[in-house]
């Protein structure tokens, strides 16, 4: 029978008032009457955003036109927010590109990886990896001809998995259904004990958890910009190639801009030195301008105290709505060290209760079969928020408001 820690809501109040991140909500744009706890799905809008796109579209683009691939720095852009993404995650300048959308680097990490390890036909991951990472390896294996192999197994048996014909082992560091966060330096030190390769998707790490890729020793990752980097829906991705396998590294989308000279036009593709060979083709300036806002908020926020909030937050929900809603099922860890940002619970009637709740100005979100999934964004959201989201949820599963026709017709986006 596990114990919870019974909070009060003068605990979220008086944490509200001490809270040295208060500051930093202002800088969101965040609705009145709404309680967001989907920052891991969609972050929240900067308040810079909108000044800066007005510049980037009437200065930049409608005076400068074409002179702002020079003069406004475009053209350096997804070198230099990766550098700012690279302060971000543990990596060193020049290690980390923005570039596509996270698939599409996943896509590219995998191949540059299995290039590395030609003589393995293994790639390990976990069974309960997010549908994109899973899909994109199947794509890559029908490409190459079917001769690798995808084993998905379960996160207690991964380590036990790894071996001499592992080619490369590919992991979301924070699950998107449980919220469980891996050990990434003791998996990593596995697969390379191993000689295999070790691939992070950061998706639901970025900008939520501290992140140390370098020390780690991490060969290649790919991180989302529109979760907790709060670049806008949408916002390109980033890759990281750690610098000792640069010049090895061979990606397949050999597009002129990871040409060493794209502007020489030559016939033959030549890759970049460096991160720059990650890249594809022409990237989109007015949605990159949006997620360095977001970035520049995260690089002046300390990331210790925004991860001592997060689980202050994730902490006070869980335990609150597991002891006094034993119909749900908690699936998120309560250890600190195993989890992200993010609290998840299952019930048969998840949908329902998610769509209750929104009715009320709460939003969480809904993952298929039975999970209700929700995020905890320490820059933007107050513990006295998260307490009233607890509240509301346990009336709902109590009170059985979910129970109507409305709240269980299904949405195309859950
Ligand atoms: C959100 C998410 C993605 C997103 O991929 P897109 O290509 O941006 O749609 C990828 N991987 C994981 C683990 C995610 O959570």
């Amino acid at each position: 029978m596990t114990t919870y820690h019974h909070y009060r809501p003068e605990d979220a109040a008086e944490w509200d008032r001490t809270d040295p991140l208060a500051d930093l909500r202002q800088h969101f744009t965040l609705p009145p009457g709404i309680i967001y706890l989907d920052g891991n799905s969609l972050g929240a809008l900067p308040r810079t955003v909108k000044a800066r796109l007005e510049q980037v579209i009437t200065e930049e683009w409608g005076r400068h036109l074409i002179q702002s691939w020079n003069q406004a720095g475009w053209y350096e852009m997804p070198r230099r927010v990766g550098d700012k993404i690279a302060a971000l995650i543990g990596a060193d300048a020049g290690e980390v590109v923005v570039a596509d959308s996270t698939s599409v680097n996943l896509f590219k990490a995998l191949a540059g990886a299995l290039r590395l390890r030609p003589e393995r036909k293994v790639i390990l991951t976990e069974a309960e990896n997010f549908p994109t990472d899973l899909y994109m390896v199947q794509g890559l294996i029908d490409l190459l001809g079917g001769i690798h192999r995808l084993e998905r197994v379960s996160i207690e048996a991964l380590s036990e998995a790894i071996s001499e014909q592992t080619a490369l082992v590919l992991l979301t560091h924070v699950n998107y259904r449980t919220g469980a966060m891996h050990d990434m330096e003791t998996i990593t030190a596995q697969a390379h004990a191993q000689g295999a390769l070790m691939i992070w998707d950061l998706a639901h790490s970025a900008g939520a958890v501290p992140l140390h890729l370098n020390a780690a020793g991490v060969d290649l990752a790919v991180g989302c910009g529109y979760k907790y980097l709060n670049g806008g829906p949408g916002a390109p991705a980033f890759i990281f190639v750690a610098k000792h396998h640069q010049r090895e590294f061979i990606q397949p989308l050999s597009g002129w801009l990871g040409h060493t000279d794209p502007f020489a036009f030559a016939p033959d593709y030549q890759p970049a030195e460096g991160i720059a060979r990650a890249q594809v083709g022409t990237q989109a300036v007015l949605s990159m301008s949006a997620l360095e806002c977001g970035i520049d908020l995260m690089l002046e926020t300390d990331m210790s105290q925004l991860r001592e909030k997060s689980l202050r937050l994730s902490a006070m929900f869980m335990d609150t709505v597991a002891m006094n809603c034993p119909e749900l099922t908690l699936i998120t860890p309560r250890n600190p060290h195993q989890r992200g940002s993010q609290v998840s619970f299952c019930h048969p009637e998840g949908y329902a209760m998610i769509q209750a709740l929104i009715a009320q100005g709460i939003i969480g979100d809904f993952r298929a079969p039975d999970i209700l999934r929700f995020g905890f964004a320490p820059a933007y959201l107050r513990y006295t928020e998260v307490w009233d989201a607890a509240q509301a949820l346990i009336r709902v599963v109590k009170e059985r408001l979910w129970d109507q026709p409305a709240f269980k017709r299904k949405n195309a986006v859950t």
